[in-house]
């Protein structure tokens, strides 16, 4: 799993900040969380190919995290997609693009399925895939929010293959084995799993908290995540606006980052006052050591 930083910049593009929008590529897959304006022009500027975006997370409807998804609906209707896309949701976005669409009386040539995320907030699972699951959950903001979840699977547990050739059991039955079944021979013997298989690797799980105000609310959704992008438009000094505007401060992302025994913290959506970010991961980091404020462009591997 790879997370690539398209937008960091809270409220308006500053600094040569762009609006909030990053992609997690997921098993060959392109998940698209948030979409600020602009964020066509990032993805030509670092390589990703819009084509190959199947599902679509919106947090909130601050213009800053979905202004630009009207544009990339219409630009991937011109390019002359096909395939269905999903987009998750607060309950009225898609009267929002729906209007702007009938506006200029535009047909897209593929389905657009929307799946709302109720305002009073939810946590749920919203994509389940063999390899990979998205999931929703409330956070704390000014109007109804939500974070998400990513989760790759693992490939479940490992075979070992001197111990099946040992049971003599056929290399067809491998997939079942992953999935910690047992196996039955024809000499009526079973072979039990863990006689045959050993741990897998642990699912990777990437949180994205959204714009929130300091709460505890969700640690318990995002504990032990291998990373989580945590918002902090604000720097300690600015606690008292942070919390009035149902933001955060790097020391507060920190603090959560701590309190839900997360591996790895990246911080994000700046403050157009702050022109160098460089004091976001330093203030951080006296709570939370393996924390990196990110940069337009940063892809990080889990
Ligand atoms: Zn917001």
């Amino acid at each position: 799993m790879k997370v690539t930083i398209l937008g960091n910049n809270s409220a308006i593009p500053a600094h040569g900040r762009n609006p909030s929008a990053q992609i997690v590529e997921v098993k060959d897959h392109l998940l698209l969380l948030d979409c600020g304006e602009g964020t066509q022009m990032q993805f030509i500027k670092y390589g990703i190919k819009r084509s190959k975006i199947q599902h679509i997370c919106i947090s909130h409807l601050h213009g800053d995290h979905y202004f630009g998804l009207i544009g990339l609906i219409n630009s991937l209707g011109l390019l002359g997609r096909t395939d269905p896309l999903h987009i998750y949701c607060p309950e009225k976005l898609p009267a929002i693009i729906q209007l702007q669409l009938d506006a200029c009386g535009s047909m897209m040539p593929y389905e657009i399925i929307f799946h709302t995320i109720s305002d009073e907030g939810e946590y749920k699972l919203i994509v389940d895939t063999p390899s990979y699951s998205i999931s929703c959950f409330p956070v704390d903001h000014r109007i109804p929010t939500h974070g998400f979840l990513v989760r790759e699977k693992s490939s479940g547990r490992k075979i070992v293959p001197e111990a099946c050739r040992e049971y003599q059991i056929p290399q067809s039955y491998y997939y079942r084995l992953k999935q910690g079944e047992d196996y039955l021979r024809k000499d009526g013997t079973l072979v039990q799993n863990d006689w045959v298989t050993e741990v897998g690797k642990p699912d990777k799980v990437y949180a994205y908290c959204a714009d929130t105000r300091y709460t505890e609310s969700f640690a318990e959704y995002i504990l032990g995540a291998d990373m989580v992008y945590h918002e902090s438009t604000y720097l300690d000094a600015e606690n008292d606006l942070a919390n009035m505007r149902y933001h955060s401060t790097a020391k507060q992302a920190a603090q959560l980052a701590v309190v839900a025994e997360i591996k790895q913290l990246l911080l994000g959506h700046y403050s157009s006052r702050y022109k160098n970010i460089e004091e976001f991961e330093t203030e951080a980091k006296t709570l939370f050591v393996n924390t990196r404020a990110t940069f337009e462009g940063m892809s990080i591997e889990l």
